[in-house]
């Protein structure tokens, strides 16, 4: 913006334009374009910043040198045989699999808050993509011999394994078949399917986009809780977890509100304000 610009638009406002201002403001049945919502931003970014794409190449090239570096320390020893095999155990939606197109449907929609309707709608017409480097990842594995285990809370109703196993592979993804793939319908709880496959599998690494996809104990509502929480557990980060990045869904929604896709209304959106004023804890 110019320096003209810049100073037109102060004028103006100083002015005594803020009413015209204030009447453009988000309202709560404005049509899709007309004004901003809430995560317009978020979504921007998700769909634009080159730096998102970097993030999920760096965590699965953080997850390839894990895998080299787990190899090379068994070679040397030769007990291969009596050893439990290399795993990865990885969350799907938002991990090995972009839900950008979701959220740009939804903001299309004029929809501020998630939708359930909407989502399944859009998994059952194959609607994710890989995320950046997650086809690479999952071959480069299989290559070397380490399988990857999804572990996903989804529902679709009695089709949720056939769309997950179908989004996998339309994706291009290895390891999208049933004995690779779990997906939980009634509970987000995934710690007793990630410790029947770390029984009998030695897990390298977990990948997820939610802290919940590492350890349970992260779904508290509460901000500052589930913050102090993971910090307890940073010498996890960047060895055996590794994160992506999520700015529009997670169960970090859930401390901010108590649900983790809670439905639009005034208070959401009033809440929503104080969470981005630092007033949630
Ligand atoms: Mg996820």
């Amino acid at each position: 913006m110019s320096d003209l610009r810049r100073r037109s638009l102060f004028t103006g406002v100083a002015g005594g334009t803020l009413a015209a201002l204030a009447a453009a403001a988000p309202r709560a049945n404005a049509a899709p374009g007309e004004v901003q919502n809430i995560f317009s931003a978020a979504v921007a970014w998700r769909q634009t910043a080159a730096e998102r794409d970097v993030l999920y190449i760096q965590g699965f090239n953080l997850a390839k040198a894990r895998l080299d570096a787990a190899l090379a320390r068994r070679r040397p020893h030769g007990h291969g045989r009596r050893r439990k095999k290399l795993a990865f155990i990885s969350d799907i939606d938002d991990t090995v699999l972009d839900s950008n197109s979701y959220w740009a449907l939804l903001l299309a929609a004029g929809k501020q808050a998630f939708d359930d309707p909407m989502w399944d709608e859009w998994v059952a017409a194959n609607g994710p993509t890989a995320t950046p480097g997650a086809v690479d990842f999952t071959h480069y594995a299989r290559r070397r011999g380490v399988q990857i285990f999804y572990v996903s809370s989804r529902d679709q109703g009695e089709n949720t394994q056939k769309y997950g196993l179908a989004n996998l592979r339309h994706a291009g993804l290895a390891f999208a078949d049933d004995a690779h793939v779990t997906i939980l319908r009634d509970s987000s709880n995934k710690e007793p399917a990630q410790q029947a496959i770390a029984a009998k599998y030695d897990v390298i690494a977990y990948l997820g986009d939610n802290l919940n996809d590492f350890r349970r104990r992260y779904y508290v509502n509460s901000v500052t809780e589930r913050k102090k929480l993971a910090m307890e557990d940073a010498r996890h980060f960047g060895s055996d977890y590794i994160l992506f990045p999520n700015n529009t869904d997670g169960h970090w929604l859930k401390a901010i509100f108590g649900d983790s896709e809670p439905p639009d209304s005034p208070e959401y959106r009033r809440r929503m304000l104080l969470a981005a004023l630092g007033k949630v804890n």
